[in-house]
């Protein structure tokens, strides 16, 4: 997302919420307080960036809505965009503009001194130390929202999973909203509207995101080059989420070359270890290959995936993202054997998990189910990663093998 130049009606999949933005932006009169809601991966905080971007541009274009770009809005509405060009719009591309404010899980690494925190909540200190400072008697921490803006033109406050704040965290940020500095912006991501307490509800303005369509996210990677079998896969694996399709490659960052398109080698990460991780599980099913031979493949599946991980975010623990991956792995199998069992009752999907196999039947498909399941929610619980992984393989064979 980084060092990408972004605009307000490129987000794909939401004209409804883009029209109502560009409304606002076109009235000249910005609420200050606005939650995005819906589904996670559908594009709130890439959109939440280029709303921030619109108004911190010194000089922000305007664009007819032609064709219409927007189908929302009417054709001769005046689109505002960014300019692209000035160095306020590169240091928001770049997210390191000075009053543009990122506030995410990833910050509990920053605050968390005993390194202990596994950063699923956004708590009280990220909170005081990246929005209101603390209320002690001699502010230690200075209060972010209350400074003025570096560059004249507001600040912005983008929390990402807004969601995650505990209780606490949220009473303490409803203060400032009550009474909001001048040209102060916050923008809360989240999944749904009533995970935020409603006194915060009541004082934002509402922006509703919706599930993206299969057929947009699939047009969607076929423009960015996949085949439509691998772009069909990798909407299926990630239920639409376009966010989760981005974890899911390798950060820019961590790609030497830019020009190659991470794409390929990237995306194409978890399309391969899909692909192979059927391979084996057909191969397990026609007794081509033992649990331990599919083991290693999710082992190394996981691993994978962990490094990708790792990339996007270098402060995660390497041992949670393996888990992460396992988890990951897991669903994959889960997919795998659900085709299977459409294949008997011949609803075969479109864009289905590659196999050669053909059906397995239900009294088979759903221990196999249970068993993903719970293997999944031990390597959450922090069970031993192999051991798991290899009585998960072992009773997994036993099933298909009709030994149970
Ligand atoms: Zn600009």
């Amino acid at each position: 997302m980084t060092g990408v130049a972004m605009m307000l009606w490129s987000i794909i999949g939401q004209p409804k919420a883009l029209g109502q933005l560009q409304r606002a932006l076109a009235s000249g009169r910005l609420a200050s307080t606005w939650i995005f809601h819906g589904p996670m991966g559908v594009g709130k905080y890439r959109t939440a960036l280029a709303f921030a971007k619109c108004q911190l541009c010194p000089n922000p274009l305007r664009r007819a809505n032609r064709g219409p770009i927007l189908t929302s809005l009417p054709e001769d509405f005046l689109l505002v965009e960014p300019c692209n060009q000035c160095p306020a719009c590169k240091a928001c591309d770049e997210q390191v503009h000075p009053d543009l404010h990122l506030i995410n899980r990833q910050l509990g690494g920053v605050y968390d001194r005993g390194g202990r925190s596994r950063r699923t909540t956004l708590g009280i200190d990220i909170i005081r130390g990246e929005m209101i400072g603390d209320d002690s008697p001699d502010h230690r921490v200075e209060s972010k929202l209350y400074k003025h803006s570096q560059l004249g033109r507001g600040k912005w406050f983008i929390i990402d999973e807004a969601d995650l704040m505990q209780p606490v965290a949220q009473n303490a940020l409803l203060k400032a909203l009550e009474e909001p500095p001048p040209l102060t912006y916050i923008v809360m991501c989240t999944g749904t509207v009533s995970d935020l307490i409603s006194t915060i509800r009541s004082r934002s303005q509402q922006v509703a995101f919706l599930p993206l369509p299969s057929d947009v996210v699939v047009q969607y990677l076929a423009q960015e080059g996949f085949s439509t079998q691998d772009a069909g896969l990798l909407a299926r694996i990630s239920e639409n989420s376009l966010g989760r399709i981005a974890s899911w490659r390798r950060s820019e960052a961590s790609t030497t070359s830019r020009k190659k398109s991470s794409k390929t080698s990237s995306e194409g990460d978890i399309i391969a270890v899909a692909n192979r991780l059927a391979h084996a599980m057909d191969h397990l099913l026609l007794g081509q290959a033992g649990a331990g031979d599919v083991a290693t493949v999710i082992s190394e599946g996981a691993e994978t995936m962990a490094g990708i991980f790792v990339g996007h975010d270098p402060s995660a623990s390497k041992d949670r993202s393996t888990r992460d991956g396992g988890i990951l792995m897991f669903a994959l199998i889960e997919l795998w054997l659900s085709d299977r069992l459409r294949s008997v009752v011949g609803r075969n999907v479109e864009f289905a998990m590659p196999s050669t196999v053909g059906g397995v039947d239900y009294a088979r498909v759903k221990p196999c189910m249970d068993i993903c399941a719970a293997a999944a929610g031990q390597l959450d619980a922090n069970v031993h990663q192999p051991t798991a992984i290899m009585n998960a393989c072992v009773s997994i064979e036993a099933v298909l093998r009709g030994a149970l």
